[in-house]
């Protein structure tokens, strides 16, 4: 198939859709955009009150590989990669009443009143315990297994709270966390896995994959503004309600009410595996329905500033609340401690998580029983006296993290089975591949990469 033939439709506005379509644009392909909001970014939103400079979804990725970087290389000039500052590289997780540093060396791994000392003595054999057989394995029993109980209590809970705002005990590392699952495959060990990993050359591509963790200068929806720019704003079509996928021939032709835009070789669907069966009537529903049974984690994120911080030292990422602690919060992330200009000179941005799956009916809490919750939570964990902040805003999200649990082989062959099907259609955003900022734009990269390949 010529560049000049290929047409392609892309259901959704989020990092996935976007970067799909600016890749396909910038390979000279046709390309249009079909949102439902009137908003372009999907959960990305970046907002300016008061001298703070806040997000309403994601706030921070990992430049787990080359492909964010060399997104931010390719747009040059139209926005800058922010890295986060080296305050970053702490990370707190509370305990009893306080917050605990996650140790960082051998010293502070020995002395850290994290982890048991059963534990600690244990994790000297973990290079010679025997690699787990059952890839269905949820994560809770690898780490019990590997690193002991108080490592899945005090750091591997606090982590996933963090990245999945999930449950240990539900999440499939093979799926959820196929880096860590690789080690003990591959190397027999996570110890000597990630020592052998770490001696590996790297080529130059992949020493821009630095886990360092990444921002945009003046904002996330700055990425997205100039993305939209790479396409050119007509391309994209907002408001797009009701939207459904037809088939027409061996095309596709898309649906919104009594307006059809027809002659698409490609569909690139970005929309949740909830949105599936609306806008594929042509797909078996049984298909569909293996999809449709992932789950999500709701969250509420709270933005909060202060103009005079003065409560304690926020030299860090954040913390991290384990399951264990039986708090209401999630966890903190102390923006303007590691982003720039996010809050005035001498004050503070912060951002709450609520919810997840454990204590997902905390998003259904009134706006004031929420502040009740930040309120106590601040006063006693960032120890200050008056909780009057100058910035705060709730936003809900009731799909806002998709857990990879124990049907994930399933989902995954239903995708494959569908795309088999109908050629030219692909299942992407986050209902595979990863759920960070950085897998959606590796996946929107790679998914169009492949389209381009196609028959050219
Ligand atoms: C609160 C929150 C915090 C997060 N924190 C982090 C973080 O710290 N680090 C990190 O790396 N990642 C984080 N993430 C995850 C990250 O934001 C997402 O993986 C990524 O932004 C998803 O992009 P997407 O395009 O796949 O999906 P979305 O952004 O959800 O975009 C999908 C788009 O499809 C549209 N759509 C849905 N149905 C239809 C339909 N029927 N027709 C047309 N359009 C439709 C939606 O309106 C939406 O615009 C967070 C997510 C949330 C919600």
């Amino acid at each position: 198939m010529a560049e000049e033939t290929k047409k392609i439709a892309i259901v959704g506005a989020g990092l996935s859709g976007l970067t799909t379509a600016y890749y396909l644009a910038k390979a000279g392909i046709e390309v249009q955009v079909f949102e439902k909001d009137k908003h372009i970014g999907g959960v990305i939103r970046t907002m300016h009150k008061n001298g703070f400079t806040y997000e309403c979804g994601p706030n921070t990725g990992v430049l787990s590989g080359p492909e964010a970087v060399e997104l931010f290389e390719s747009l040059n000039g139209l926005c800058e990669l922010e890295v986060a500052d080296s305050n970053a590289k702490f990370r707190w997780i509370w305990k009893g009443h306080q917050w605990q540093p996650l140790p960082s060396g051998l010293i502070s791994a020995v002395t850290t009143p994290l982890f048991s000392w059963y534990d600690k003595f244990r994790i000297l054999g973990e290079p010679f315990r025997k690699p787990g057989t059952n890839p269905d394995e949820n994560l809770a029993s690898l780490v019990k297994r590997r690193l002991g109980k108080s490592f899945l209590d005090y750091a591997v809970d606090p982590f996933i709270l963090g990245i999945y705002s999930g449950d240990p005990e539900y999440l499939i590392p093979k799926y959820a966390l196929p880096k860590l699952y690789n080690l003990e495959q591959n190397y027999g060990s996570f110890i000597k896995g990630s020592i052998k990993k770490k001696k590996e050359p790297k080529d130059e591509r992949m020493q821009k994959a630095t886990r360092e963790i990444f921002s945009v200068k003046g904002g996330l929806s700055k990425l997205i503004d100039a993305l939209v720019h790479e396409i050119g704003s007509e391309r994209i079509h907002t408001g797009c309600e009701n939207l459904q996928v037809k088939q027409d021939g061996d095309q596709y032709a898309i649906v919104i009410g009594s307006n059809v835009a027809d002659g698409f070789t490609h569909v690139v669907n970005t929309a949740g595996s909830y949105a599936l069966n609306t806008l594929f009537p042509f797909v078996n529903t049984d298909e569909l329905n293996v999809i449709d049974r992932l789950k999500y984690a709701r969250v509420a994120q709270v933005s909060i500033g202060f103009k005079q911080w003065k409560g304690i030292d926020l030299k860090a990422f954040g913390g991290l609340v384990p399951s264990k602690e039986n708090k209401d919060i999630l966890g903190v992330l102390f923006l303007s401690s590691f982003l720039k200009d996010r809050a005035p000179k001498e004050g503070a941005l912060l951002s709450i998580f609520l919810g997840g799956m454990r204590k997902s009916h905390l998003v259904d809490l009134s706006d004031d029983e929420i502040i009740d919750i930040i309120r106590n939570s601040v006063k006693e964990m960032m120890k200050i006296d008056q909780f009057n902040p100058d910035l705060l805003e709730i936003h809900r999200y009731e799909h806002a993290i998709p857990q990879y649990g124990i049907d994930s082989k399933d989902k995954l062959e239903a995708i494959a089975s569908i795309e088999k099907q109908y050629p030219g259609l692909f299942l992407a955003g986050n209902i595979r591949d990863g759920i960070g900022m950085a897998d959606r734009i590796k996946q929107g990269r790679l998914v169009a990469e492949e389209i381009i390949k196609q028959n050219s």
